[in-house]
């Protein structure tokens, strides 16, 4: 095994020895805590045969227990400063291909395709929290193959994504990842275990892609249509809030039917609706 990258004693040698100041921009905040990214990939369960894709890999300090592990590791950097760091830092692991984009901006799927990947990925990343949302939902409409994702986030956000209704948590997120996912917090990880320290906590989400979507809708656009006029006016009721979508062109009179044949109360918010029930009223609305 090597020297670990992510010791805090190394990390400080490497910052200093390349001059490194940290872009508040790019969200980063780099993993110093061993014990953190174990964790990482034993919740992973990262073996031989998998293929990683790491966003943000840094000075390395997750991609060299990943390169470990995994069979190939793609990591891909936003900061140029960083490649030839990482150049150096993992040139010991022939596995890893480094790419320097913006996440974002990448055609992923393209990038499988140039190197053969066939099988379904596991992205795995301390993301940059100001991107978390776009990363984690861009990924999961790609429709790219993924086994799963295991990620760093704020600890709010990974709250957000394992609440289900009745919980102050729940909202248009927890519904988007639950449809193609199950969500389970693996880990919660004080400002501590990184440098600098972040404002806010984090946590390990452990996102295990749905083998079969757990509910079937006929229109997907439609029901987050409907899950996102629920939220964004949350102290409404369902009723109102869709009725007054400017996104959506239902009649109060056509929720209020969809809602008599769910047998629901036309009084009902739509923070108190199952993943399933907003499901069976996009089906009962396309219909109308
Ligand atoms: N993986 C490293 C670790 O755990 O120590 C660094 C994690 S740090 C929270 C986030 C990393 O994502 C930084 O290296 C940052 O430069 C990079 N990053 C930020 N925005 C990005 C983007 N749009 N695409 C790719 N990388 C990005």
């Amino acid at each position: 095994m090597q020297e670990r990258i992510a010791s805090p004693a190394k990390t400080i040698e490497i910052l200093q020895a390349n001059d490194f100041q940290f872009a508040k921009k790019f969200g980063q905040n780099f993993l110093i805590d061993l014990h953190v990214l174990d964790k990482i990939v034993r919740s992973a369960q990262i073996g031989p045969e998998d293929v990683c894709v790491e966003i943000g890999p840094g000075i390395g300090s997750l991609t060299q227990v990943l390169a470990e592990n995994a069979d190939q590791v793609i990591a891909v950097e936003i900061d140029g400063r960083l490649i030839p760091i990482l150049e150096k830092n993992l040139a010991d692991y022939p596995n890893v291909t480094l790419i320097h984009q913006d996440f974002l901006k990448l055609d992923l799927q393209a990038k499988l395709d140039e190197m053969n990947v066939t099988r379904p990925i596991k992205v795995i990343a301390n993301l940059p929290y100001y991107i978390t949302t776009p990363i984690i939902m861009g990924l999961y409409e790609s429709g790219i193959p993924l086994a799963g994702m295991t990620v760093m986030v704020q600890e709010e956000v990974a709250r957000r994504m394992q609440a289900g209704p009745g919980s102050k948590d729940y909202g248009a997120l927890s519904l988007a990842v639950q449809y193609y996912a199950e969500a389970k917090i693996a880990a919660f990880v004080p400002q501590n275990c990184f440098m600098p320290r972040p404002n806010v906590g984090s946590a390990v989400i452990q996102l295990t892609s749905h083998v079969d979507k757990p509910v079937k809708v006929n229109n997907e656009k439609l029901m987050f249509a409907l899950i996102k006029a629920a939220f964004g006016q949350r102290r409404k009721t369902l009723v109102n809030s869709v009725s007054n979508s400017p996104e959506l062109s239902f009649e109060k009179a056509q929720v209020i039917a969809a809602l008599q044949k769910l047998q629901l109360s036309e009084q009902i918010r739509g923070e108190a609706l199952t993943l399933a029930q907003f499901a069976a009223m996009a089906n009962e609305l396309e219909e109308a």
